[in-house]
């Protein structure tokens, strides 16, 4: 039985844009150190969702709690729990790695000394370290990733939101990326939800959220999703599910 208080609590969100229902009174729990995969077809409301739990866009219903603490009531103190590696690049491309990295530690309050020898540390393990002071702008889209990744990782968080992260990397780069995330979870029990459309991504979580029409599908292991969805493998049971007229498997 798993006794420790979950990292995210999501209890009956929901957001519409006018007509259309983007999420539609979605509840789940997200427990440390575990690596999430919320798969879902574009226009499943994946985006909307990080919006919400971002404090980008406040729901129409519903409740977040990060680390035990109210979106609603305490979201200076929830977002500070939260690390974002945001779908489109979100780095000043013509300030260096290191500024960028600083310019983050400041708005944290993160102690400068500290945040220095983090951001060398980190860097480094990254394959950064020789990048400091370049421009982000002469880095590859892997490595401007991990800065990204570096980023959102500097203030420790516990929950880590990685929204579609690997569109537009090469094979290498997506596998370094998963691989980085996985050692920060290893080695911290960072809490992850990684947002994908790409089944291949969600076979390699510990647990799956399938997320269709703003309503979860099915949630549990690989294997258990596959199953609930009608077995075969899990692209054959996510298919079969989300391209049905009601978003339940026939
Ligand atoms: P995903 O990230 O899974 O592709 P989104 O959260 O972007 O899904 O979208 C969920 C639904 O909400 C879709 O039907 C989409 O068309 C709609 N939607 C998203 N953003 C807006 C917006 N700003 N205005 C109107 N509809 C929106």
């Amino acid at each position: 039985m798993i006794t420790t208080a979950p990292t995210l609590r999501v209890e009956g969100l929901s957001k519409r844009y006018g007509e259309r229902v983007a999420l539609d009174a979605l509840s789940c729990m997200l427990q440390p150190g575990s690596f999430v995969a919320l798969l879902g077809p574009n226009g499943a409301g994946k985006s909307t969702l990080f919006q919400l739990l971002t404090g980008l866009f406040v729901p129409d219903a519903g409740q977040i709690h990060v680390a035990g603490h109210s979106m609603r009531d305490a979201a200076t103190r929830a977002l500070r729990h939260i690390g974002v590696v945001f779908q489109q690049m979100s780095l000043d491309l013509d300030l260096t790695v290191r500024a960028n990295l600083r310019f983050h530690a400041d708005l944290h309050g993160l102690p400068r000394a500290a945040a220095q020898a983090r951001i060398v540390q980190r860097c480094q393990a990254a394959g950064l370290g020789g990048d400091l002071e370049r421009s982000v702008r002469e880095l590859s889209g892997g490595n401007r990733r991990k800065v990204e990744l570096v980023r959102a990782l500097l203030h420790e968080p516990e929950l880590l939101l990685m929204d579609e992260p690997t569109v537009g990397l090469d094979p290498k780069s997506r596998r370094d990326l998963v691989a980085s995330v996985r050692a920060d979870v290893a080695a911290r029990g960072t809490t992850v939800l990684w947002a994908t459309h790409l089944v291949e991504e969600a076979t390699q979580a510990d647990r799956v959220l399938v997320l269709h029409r703003g309503r979860l599908l099915a949630d549990g292991t690989p294997a258990e999703v596959t199953a609930a969805l009608g077995g075969g493998t899990l692209e054959e049971a996510f298919i079969r599910a989300t391209q049905t007229q009601q978003g339940v498997p026939a």
